[in-house]
Formats: structure tokens, C-alpha cells, sequence
């Protein structure tokens, strides 16, 4: 205060200028507008558009009575080197919306005309899609005195001026010989960019780290499985944890990557950061099937100055089923008992919704949001499953069948809380999953690139048999879930076909908004889960739309573009999806006219040469396919969409032209690597019989429905 009473008065003039023109500086966002976002309602100034992360809009000039009329008013294609899922939310400070689409690419954008204002390619290499267990996504950017911070596909956290676009500075966050990759948005908190990264399917060791915003040095790094304890613990809280791990887990890397969500209570001064799932996946292999496993699939806070632990809740025990605590966590103050308790509430992928005391860790419920097979539901007082012994498929050695599978009963995709409701919305999935697990005798850690998680590569592929696969897609569903935390009870559900659905937002309009895999913008009202409005995207939706208001004008965006897990490995159970079309921002108004030009439908002819080889050679295909191709094409060779169906290659009837994509990465730019270290000419023949056979039954069943 001081110091703008000694200013002279054209300094205040000028600074009353800026202020009236919109801000001093592009993306001028301090901690105190975060924290008081609710003053500026017309802005989305970070992931969760509050620290809280409700994803909830004080905004209400598009409400339950009006919805009919939003019409779209601007689209803007995101620019790719490949179609590819978009997995962002945007930002919008100040009339101007951050956005990022695959490979990291960021634009910003005008956010009333819908005109592109600059766009960064931060050149990922194409090698390192194949570190991606799910997509070359990315889920948004941060921003913070006036720069946009980004995580990069392989591993980098860059820093652009907000007004230009142009490097500010750029930090490698990774061991770029692992496989490690940044998928997430990154938060800022205290002048600290905080990152974590994906990996666990592929070897690493997971931790989040922050960075000085202005100067990109680090600051502190937060392990969240101890290493070997021969190199000593980092921390107190990682030497507690390692007598919780048996073996030699660190040879494998143990797993436990922060890939996604994060909160911050700045009156508690703590940051909630969600953990990933062991690496390998194999329980008795990571630790000999014994001990908790610390922090593997568990919600940490910790100090964001330091990166000092202070609590935490570990919702799986002993991970055996890539049940990540890595799903979106909320802040919010619920009336419990008769008592108004601080909570953090988590939906991660095992299939229990928790409520937790955010001050404390200490568990208040936890019950089951989505069918759950794997438990028999939580000790009362701790929170702790009670595992049905024959889910533990690693130990026993015995396959098992279960819900929620790999996939979760929720995964990525962001919930939303409405304080006027008191709901949470879910975009939840139910999907079995076979537990097949590999003799652990003939397992051999392999450590770069591919998938090596202790399963039974051929096992957990679908069935081939088209019976068996038409019941395993009537069972798999998306879910829209309406859940009353206090209640612990869905106050109301919407059912999808598909499994894979967009994120969500609710507005104080009584609206909640969700983009759905076979490509629909939705509106419902949120008391009553009543579909009041739907558009037509023309691509599949996975993304989380955000609503803001530029001159007094209320919008609503979301952004369009089908991949992540669902759309890459098990491809057969999101056949109804629609088809992966151009990815876009779609920015929606009252009254709205703009059209979005008509879809193309590619075509798509199956041509495959004639089916020559012996069943052996077909069934050694199948093994290479399951074990290095399936990850990103679909098991049992069947696309969700997002990434080339090989039964319909054009490729596929010549040997040369395959082999010089398999083997010599004529598509590497693309993401689609050589694989001539694990893969000789003979074997990529073999695959490609496979593939053959498989264009061949593809071809009987389109033409006997
Ligand atoms: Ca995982």
C-alpha cells in the first residue's frame, strides 16, 4: 500500500488504463486469483478452475431454461502431425483461452472470435508415443505470471510467454533412457510449478516435482516409492515405506507415477497429490505378493514448499490391478453426522468413492460408485478392502475375472461438484477385466518401451469367438453417475454404449455438461439428470468442457477428439464410439449459428491377401501381436478408432512395404517406432500372418451380420 501512495499520478492513470483494457500482461494470474476465482467468475484460471478443483461455474446466464438455444459460436481446429486423443481443458484468463491438443502442441486463442493468436510445437519426438501406455494426450496447461506452462510428451516442463508463445525457458523433468512421459497439467502453486509423470506400465519409478516458475530451477522432488535402500531414503517418510515392499522391487522401478490429478488447500498449506499403480502390475513379482506396497494407489499431501510428506490414505493395499488413486480429487466442505468436516473425495479407478478428512487422511466412507467385484467392502473404520482371495490373481496364480478392471470404474476423465446440489458427477465405466498372470519363471524384467507387466499377454486379449465377444460388449458400458457423498448413494445415472466418455461440468445455470464418446455434447439438468439439450461433435468426446464470459457474454467450450486407453487396446468394446474425426475446440453461446463443415466418412476397404499360413504361424502372430503391437492398435487386433486398424491396412498384402514401416520406422515421426530391436524380419512376417488371418474373419463377419 506504501508504495502506490508514493506513485506519481500518470503511474496510477496508467495503471487504471491497463486494468480497464483487460490486464497488465497476458495470463497475469497470482496465487491470490486463483485462490479468490469465485470474484472472477468469467475466467477459468487453472485445471479445476479452482484450487479445489470442483470444476463447478458460478456462472448462470445459460440455465435450465435457455439451454435449448446454445447454438455453436466459433470452432477451431487443433492442429497434429496425427489424430490423436484430446484430453485438454482449456484455460481462459482475461479473454484469452489456453489450449493444448496431442504431442503437446499449445495454442492460444481468442476467446470470443475463435481466432488462433499463436500456437507452440514443442517438437516430441516420435519415439516417445510408444512410451505412452494411453495416447500421446495432454491434459492442459497452467498459467501463471504471464507464462503458460506445459508438460511435454517426453518428459519436458516448457514455459511460453503468454503474450507471444515464444520459450521463456524449458527444464528435462525425466531420465529420458526411461520411459517416462508427461501427459498431466501441471498446477501452480506458491510460484512453484508442480509436475508429476506417467510410466508405471513401463519401469519407472514415480515422483512429482516442482519447479520456480520464473526460473524453471527445481525446487524440490517428491519420491513416491523408496528406491533401493542400499543408496539411502530420501526421506523419513520413504524409509517407513520401504518396510512396507519385499524383494527387489526397485530393479523394476516399483511404479507409483503422479500421471494426473493434484489439489491445494491454501488454508491448510497442502497439496493432494493422486499415485499410480505398481510397476510392474504383477503383485508377486513387485513384492513377493507381500506388504502394502507405500504410496502405491494412494491420495499423499504434502507441503508445497518442501515436498515434506505429511499424510496419506492408500485405498489398495498390495496393487494388483493397475488401480491408480491417480482420478480427479475434490475439496469441499460436507455436513456430516451433524458436523461440517473438511473433506478430500476421490473416485478412483477400484470402484469406491471415498471421503477422507483433508486435514488429517483420516478415512469418514467409502463405498461402492460402479459394480465391484474385487472386494467385499471396506473395514469401517480404516477405509481398508476386504480382498476376495481369489482376486489375487498374482499370488494365486489362478486367472480371475473382475470389475473394475485396468481400465477403473473411473478414470482421466474430471468429476464436477455443485455446492447448489451437493452431487458429484462421474463419468464412470463398467468394464470386466481377465486377470491372466504369467509364469513368473519365465518372466525377465524388460526395461525400456514395452509392456511388461507380469500378465499373460495372449490371456487378456478378447476372445476371438464373435459369442463371447458380442456379451462382452453388452457389458460394457459408460456411466454418468449423480452421487450424493453424504447420502453415499447415485441420486440419479444416465447409461451410455460406450465405455469412454468425456469429462464433466456443472454451472449454477442447474446444468451439467458432458461430451460422450459417440461423439454428443450434452446438457442435463443437474437436479434431475434430464437431457435438456445435445449437440452433435462429429468426433468421440473425452475431454472436460469449462464455461466463461467474455464482455458480458457466457460460452461454454469443450474440446473434440477420440483416443486415450479405451480407444487403444481394448478396441472391441468401444466399436459404437464415433469415428475419429478432425479434433477441434467447439465454443458454444445463446443464440449461437456457426456450423461446423459436413463430416467426411473415410472408407475403409478390407482387401487382404490370401490367407496362406499354418495355424502355428498364425497362433506365434498372435503372441508378437499381443506382446508389442496390441498396446497401441487394439487386442485381438481390433481398433478403437483413434489409431490404424492393421485388418485394414493398406499395407497388409505386401511384405517389403510392412517390414519397412515395422522394421526400418519409415512412420516413426508419427509415433509408429521401429521395432527391430525386439523384432527380426521372420517375426515381423509372422505378425503380419496374423493380421491376415485376423482381415480374413473380420471379412466373413461383415458379410454374415
Ligand atoms: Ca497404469
Amino acid at each position: 500500500m506504501k508504495e502506490r501512495r508514493r506513485s506519481s499520478a500518470p503511474a496510477i492513470l496508467a495503471l487504471a488504463i491497463c486494468v480497464g483494457a483487460g490486464a497488465a500482461r497476458a495470463a497475469d494470474v497470482t496465487g491470490a486469483r486463483i485462490v479468490g476465482a469465485d470474484k472472477e467468475p468469467g475466467n477459468w484460471l487453472s485445471h479445476g478452475r479452482t484450487y479445489s478443483e470442483q470444476r463447478f461455474s458460478p456462472l448462470n446466464k445459460i440455465d435450465a431454461g435457455n439451454v435449448g438455444q446454445l447454438g455453436l459460436a466459433w470452432w477451431l481446429d487443433i492442429k497434429s502431425r496425427t489424430t490423436r486423443g484430446v484430453e485438454a481443458t482449456p484455460l481462459v484468463v482475461d479473454g484469452v483461452m489456453y489450449n493444448t491438443g496431442a504431442w503437446s502442441h499449445v495454442q492460444a486463442i481468442d476467446a470470443k472470435a475463435g481466432k488462433l493468436l499463436w500456437e507452440y510445437d514443442p517438437q516430441v519426438p516420435g519415439e516417445h508415443a510408444v512410451k505412452a501406455c494411453c495416447d500421446a494426450v495432454n491434459r492442459g496447461a497452467a498459467v501463471w505470471g504471464g507464462k503458460v506452462f506445459v508438460g511435454t510428451l517426453d518428459g519436458r516442463l516448457i514455459a511460453l510467454d503468454a503474450k507471444t508463445g515464444k520459450l521463456a525457458w524449458e527444464t528435462l523433468t525425466v531420465d529420458q533412457s526411461k520411459d517416462y512421459t508427461i501427459t498431466g497439467a501441471p498446477r501452480v502453486v506458491k510460484g512453484k510449478v508442480i509436475i508429476g509423470n506417467g510410466g508405471a506400465e513401463f519401469g519407472v519409478r514415480g515422483y512429482v516435482s516442482a519447479y520456480d516458475a520464473d526460473t524453471g530451477k527445481m525446487v524440490w522432488r517428491f519420491y513416491t516409492v523408496p528406491g533401493n535402500p542400499k543408496d539411502g531414503f530420501e526421506s523419513k517418510a520413504l524409509e517407513k515405506a520401504a518396510q512396507t515392499w519385499h524383494g527387489e522391487w526397485w530393479k523394476y522401478g516399483g511404479g507409483g507415477t503422479v500421471w494426473d490429478s493434484m489439489a491445494y488447500d491454501p488454508d491448510l498449506d497442502l497439496l493432494y497429490i493422486g499415485v499410480g499403480n505398481g510397476s510392474p502390475w504383477n503383485y508377486q513379482i513387485r513384492s513377493e505378493g507381500k506388504g502394502d506396497n507405500l504410496f502405491l494407489s494412494s491420495i499423499v499431501a504434502i507441503r508445497p514448499d518442501t515436498g515434506e510428506y505429511v499424510w496419506h490414505f492408500q485405498g489398495t493395499p498390495g496393487e494388483d490391478w493397475d488401480f491408480t488413486a491417480t482420478q480427479h480429487m475434490i475439496l469441499l466442505d460436507l455436513m456430516i453426522d451433524g458436523k461440517l468436516r473438511k473433506c478430500i473425495v476421490q473416485a478412483p479407478k477400484n470402484g469406491f468413492f471415498y471421503v477422507l478428512d483433508r486435514e488429517t487422511g483420516a478415512f469418514i466412507s467409502g463405498t461402492p460408485y460402479a459394480t465391484v467385484t474385487w472386494a467385499d467392502g471396506l473395514d469401517p473404520k480404516t477405509g481398508r478392502p476386504n480382498v476376495k482371495a481369489e482376486a489375487r490373481w498374482s499370488t494365486s496364480g489362478k486367472p480371475v475375472l473382475m470389475l473394475p478392471g485396468p481400465g477403473g470404474a473411473h478414470n482421466w476423465q474430471p468429476m464436477s461438484y455443485s455446492p447448489l446440489t451437493g452431487l458429484i458427477y462421474i463419468p464412470a465405466t463398467e468394464a470386466g477385466f481377465a486377470y491372466v498372470p504369467v509364469d513368473p519363471k519365465t518372466w525377465a524384467f524388460r526395461p525400456t518401451h514395452f509392456s511388461n507387466i507380469g500378465l499373460d499377454p495372449v490371456g487378456i486379449a478378447f476372445p476371438e469367438d464373435e459369442g463371447a465377444r458380442k456379451a462382452i460388449r453388452a457389458s460394457t458400458k459408460g456411466k454418468l453417475v449423480a452421487w450424493d457423498p453424504v447420502a453415499r448413494k447415485a441420486a440419479w445415472t444416465v447409461d451410455y454404449g460406450v465405455p469412454w466418455n468425456g469429462g464433466v461440468l456443472s454451472t449454477a445455470g442447474g446444468l451439467v455438461f458432458q461430451g460422450t464418446g459417440e461423439g454428443k455434447f450434452v446438457a442435463y439438468e443437474s437436479s434431475s439428470g434430464k437431457k435438456l439439450w445435445e449437440s452433435f461433435a462429429q468426433t468421440g468426446i473425452i475431454a472436460a468442457p469449462i464455461t466463461y464470459e467474455v464482455d458480458g457474454e457466457q460460452y461454454v467450450t469443450v474440446n473434440t477428439g477420440w483416443g486415450g486407453t479405451f480407444s487403444m487396446i481394448p478396441g472391441l468394446v468401444v466399436s459404437g464410439a464415433a469415428a475419429a474425426g478432425t479434433n477441434r475446440v467447439l465454443t458454444f453461446k445463446l443464440g449461437g449459428k456457426a456450423v461446423l463443415p459436413p463430416l467426411k466418412t473415410a472408407e475403409r476397404p478390407l482387401n487382404p491377401p490370401p490367407a496362406t499360413a499354418a495355424p502355428d504361424k498364425v497362433a506365434a502372430g498372435k503372441l508378437l501381436y499381443e506382446t508389442y503391437c496390441f498396446y497401441c492398435h487394439g487386442d485381438s487386433a481390433v481398433s478403437g478408432g483413434t489409431l490404424p486398424d492393421l485388418r485394414f491396412s493398406a499395407t497388409l498384402p505386401s511384405a517389403e512395404a510392412w517390414k519397412a514401416i515395422v522394421l526400418d520406422g519409415t512412420l516413426t515421426k508419427n509415433g509408429m517406432i521401429s521395432f527391430a530391436r525386439n523384432l527380426k524380419s521372420d517375426d515381423v512376417e509372422t505378425i503380419r500372418a496374423y493380421l491376415v488371418e485376423r482381415a480374413h474373419a473380420e471379412k466373413k463377419r461383415l458379410a454374415n451380420p
